[in-house]
């Protein structure tokens, strides 16, 4: 009897151990627009959260659990975050409160264990108002006159560093994580751009965050981007598989996206190619959208094209033709959209190479020859890409420059302000490209 009433209470004990959770560690990742709190747990828990205000907090209460320590606080420039701090409530519950610097919204959600790291409890913190695209404003002006523009804008390239933040991407042999070398070549590459006349990069993620897929194409949206090239290190399993490729998004991805298009379109306040789908009959909002996916894939091709044949002189490139698959990052209907997988990290030597500063660069460089290569074909009008110089020799005439460059003699006259047909030996005259026509 006695024997048996010890028996029945280690058996309650070690049930009540068996099921307290641990919370080991807190990562905070701070963003532009959000921060993310993750806590390791030993195991999946039950949580209820809420929040108050007077001062601003939200507080996580967790079932049997224990803290074993808070080893990180917020930095003091986070735009969110205070600080944190725990309490035992019940004996076996843990409180976590979250001090706030302001009203915030917030989710909570535990993920499951991945290759890096195990169970986690996250907490998103982000602002109570949610940036929208301007609805009236069509997102590429059209200019019908051929008048010369007054201002002519920059190309806005929009530059994707894969992952970030808890999310590492693939990890190499060494243990170089994809998320920091994509990041490092992601900026390499914005201050090439930035460096030549005509052209502007937009850096999409610029720490060590992670930005859900969805916003990645939101930003490059809110930017106006022209292109939006997402970059990536592949791993694969076998070691020996390396080089380079760049995807377009596929048929079959474009088509599942053209239907969620179509199912928002009454509630979407969103614009495609400078056209709103609101209030449009179904046919033609098919339609616009088609004509929009096509056009942007055919752009989307064309692109990696020449940013291929950039890659080739840096290195090995996996696959010589332009992949597709349906990768989210690549689903804006008017914006070309590219993914670049610079090179295996799973294979050492592309691993070291990625790690190297130098072999960045080069990279960096490979990639913009093939995006000038592209702006050259298809320069949005209004930019300054979109114009081109020619220095009249000898024996030019306004009407053989104009069939040179198969554009009416009277739009080169009037774009440059020529009064007649005067002409002088070496005097520069702009070429207006001719889309708008
Ligand atoms: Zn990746």
């Amino acid at each position: 009897m006695r024997v048996l009433l010890i028996n029945c209470l280690i058996f309650i004990s070690s049930s009540v151990l068996a099921k307290t959770v641990t919370v080991d560690n807190v990562r905070i990742w701070a963003a532009p627009d959000s921060t993310r709190v993750v806590f390791d747990i030993s195991g999946p828990v039950k949580h209820k959260f809420f929040t108050l205000s007077g001062p601003n907090r939200t507080v996580i209460d967790i079932k049997n659990s224990r803290l074993v320590k808070i080893n990180n606080q917020p930095k003091s420039q986070d735009k969110y975050l205070k600080g944190i701090r725990s309490a035992i409530r019940n004996k076996n519950d843990l409180r976590i409160v979250l001090d706030l610097k302001k009203p915030i919204k917030h989710k909570i959600f535990q993920l499951q264990p991945n290759e890096r790291y195990g169970h986690r409890l996250v907490i998103d913190l982000f602002d109570t108002e949610i940036k929208q695209v301007k609805k009236d404003e069509p997102r590429k002006e059209i200019k019908k006159d051929t008048q010369r523009p007054t201002k002519l804008r920059d190309v806005i390239i929009a530059i994707d560093a894969g992952h970030g933040g808890d999310d590492p991407g693939a990890i190499g042999p060494s243990g170089v994580y994809e998320k920091d070398v994509v990041l490092k070549l992601a900026k390499n590459l914005a201050k090439d751009i930035n460096k030549e006349r005509g052209m502007r990069a937009v850096l999409i993620r610029k720490g060590d965050y992670y930005i859900k897929l969805r916003n990645r194409i939101m930003k490059a949206r809110e930017h106006k981007a022209d292109l939006f090239v997402s970059i990536h290190a592949d791993a694969f399993r076998d070691p020996r598989v390396r080089g380079s490729s760049v995807y377009v998004l596929s048929k079959k991805g474009a088509s599942s996206e053209a239907a969620k298009w179509l199912a928002e379109k009454e509630n979407s306040s969103d614009l495609v190619g400078g056209v709103s789908l609101e209030n449009k009959d179904e046919l033609v909002a098919s339609v616009l959208l088609d004509l929009s996916q096509t056009a942007s894939l055919e752009a989307s091709i064309d692109v990696s094209t020449h940013v291929i044949k950039g890659l080739r002189k840096v290195g090995k490139v996996h696959k010589r033709s332009v992949q597709s698959a349906p990768f989210v990052v690549l689903k804006s209907p008017d914006i070309p959209s590219i993914l670049i997988e610079t090179g295996f990290i799973s294979n050492p030597s592309e691993e070291k190479k990625l790690s190297d500063h130098k072999y960045r660069k080069k990279m960096s460089l490979a990639i913009l020859q093939g995006l000038k290569g592209y702006f050259r074909d298809f320069a949005p009008e209004g930019t300054l890409l979109s114009l081109r110089k020619h220095i009249i020799e000898r024996g030019d005439t306004l009407s053989t420059i104009a069939q040179r460059y198969q554009i009416s003699a009277n739009r080169i006259r009037k774009y440059n302000r020529i009064k007649g047909d005067l002409l002088r030996v070496g005097q520069t005259i702009i070429i207006p490209r001719n889309t708008d026509t």
